[in-house]
């Protein structure tokens, strides 16, 4: 018991010297670096066929070492024991989604997820961690999800190291109320901040089911991105016409999302103001039109809804490539991955590839650095460099040529540590 005692005592001031990390709230990286800065680590030594260093530079051969949950070195000439030999292999920092839906998911009667289903709270938080589960082993390292009060405990326990998952971002509750007075508005801003929210989610317009029209007034988005600015916080709007695409960006909000029916004016606009673009190329509309039978006859999922987004596939394809040819505009990753599709990320890279006209390599840096940069996180994650956290993915084969490799990821270390290594 004395000698128990006494190596408790001891341990007592190492864990205490561990702990010097700078915590800036919100920050979930900052959290879940944390947790592994308290262990000391051995270097571990990666060495594969090229790096991919999400910048848009491929660097053939060599090693990156990891040190206490960080990327220390990157040396072009292989020396020394690798301690994981990934011959064959391209290394990538992992995948950032700056758009995805964990707590969306099929219920146990094959059925999308309601309040109303009769499900328990246990039962969702489950699923959650399911779908966080498959989304990290797809490739994808960390996620924003925009949003869901639940989030929060799931952002949580992940960053504790209690939860395989990617590193959440999350708005909680977003702002869809077309009645409220800005005043309102703007205290719902502080409130959400208060409650821990990374980013203020608002919905501008209606869904692409119903037609996608403004539906916020301009002095509720002035109030909200208003808001959030003053408080240090960014906005990610919800937006599919060229007018609320315009109203957001006029208001002062950072980002778009999908954007399916913006028009050439708007993606200039957009381009001139530094204002992020997230559209989505097929990943959204195929999963719903795939898994049709387990939407139908909830809310707006109905004939027209179904047949709104089959015509939007090619709509959303013909804009992505006019938006990737906009110059100066800043088009990065996010899925709006929902039930059926977790895990299934890498699809919309797939398209924005073969449908979108992208090329692989720009494909990947929009999600890694780019996406990284717009969540102001770029110099923590997103890329393969001296100093960020060692996030790395590994697939078999080269990317650059191949984009369909990122459909089988093999390797997933997360924070310096190993998650997979199914080779
Ligand atoms: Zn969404």
């Amino acid at each position: 018991m004395r000698s128990l005692l006494a190596l408790f005592a001891a341990a007592v001031p190492a864990f205490a010297s561990a702990q010097p990390v700078s915590v800036t709230f919100p920050n979930p990286l900052s959290r879940s670096r944390n947790y592994y800065m308290n262990a000391q680590s051995a270097p571990i030594i990666i060495r594969a066929d090229r790096i991919v260093d999400g910048k848009g530079n491929v660097i053939q051969g060599g090693d990156v070492v990891v040190e206490n949950g960080k990327i220390v070195r990157i040396d072009k000439t292989a020396s020394g024991t690798p301690t994981y030999d990934l011959k064959g292999y391209t290394l990538l920092p992992g995948l950032i989604d700056a758009h995805a839906h964990l707590s969306w998911y099929f219920n146990r009667q094959g059925r999308y997820h309601t309040r109303a289903d009769g499900d328990t709270p246990v039962e969702s938080m489950l699923s959650m961690a399911a779908n966080a589960y498959a989304t990290l082993m797809a490739g994808f390292t960390t996620i924003q999800s925009p949003g869901d009060p639940e989030d929060k405990d799931l952002r949580e326990w992940i960053a504790s190291g209690g939860v395989p998952g990617p590193s959440v971002l999350t708005s909680l509750s977003p702002f869809n109320n077309e009645r409220m007075e800005p005043d309102t508005l703007r205290a719902l801003v502080r409130q959400r901040k208060t409650q821990g929210a990374d980013v203020i989610k608002i919905f501008a317009s209606k869904s692409i089911r119903d037609g996608g029209a403004q539906t916020m007034s301009d002095a509720q988005l002035s109030a909200l991105c208003g808001e959030a600015k003053a408080q240090g916080m960014r906005t990610m709007v919800h937006a599919h016409s060229s007018e609320s695409i315009k109203a957001s960006v006029n208001a002062g909000c950072n980002q778009i999302e999908h954007g399916v029916f913006a028009n050439d004016e708007v993606l200039k606009l957009m381009a001139d103001k530094g204002v992020y673009f997230d559209p989505q190329v097929c990943l959204v509309f195929r999963n719903y039109l795939d898994n049709r039978a387990k939407y139908e006859g909830i809310g707006n999922y109905n004939e027209a809804g179904f047949a709104a987004m089959e015509k939007a596939l090619p709509l959303a394809a013909a804009m992505y490539k006019r938006a990737i040819h906009t110059p100066g505009l800043k088009v990065i990753f996010g899925t709006d991955a929902v039930a059926g599709a977790h895990g299934r990320n890498a699809e919309e890279l797939v398209c924005r590839v073969k449908d979108g006209g992208q090329s692989p390599l720009d494909a990947i840096t929009s999600a890694t650095s780019l996406t990284a940069e717009s969540m102001h996180l770029g110099n923590e994650i997103g890329a393969i460099a001296l100093g960020l956290q060692a996030d790395i993915i590994a697939v078999r084969g080269d990317p650059t040529k191949d984009i369909t490799t990122l459909r089988n990821v093999q390797f997933v270390m997360k924070g310096g540590k190993v998650y997979k290594n199914e080779r």
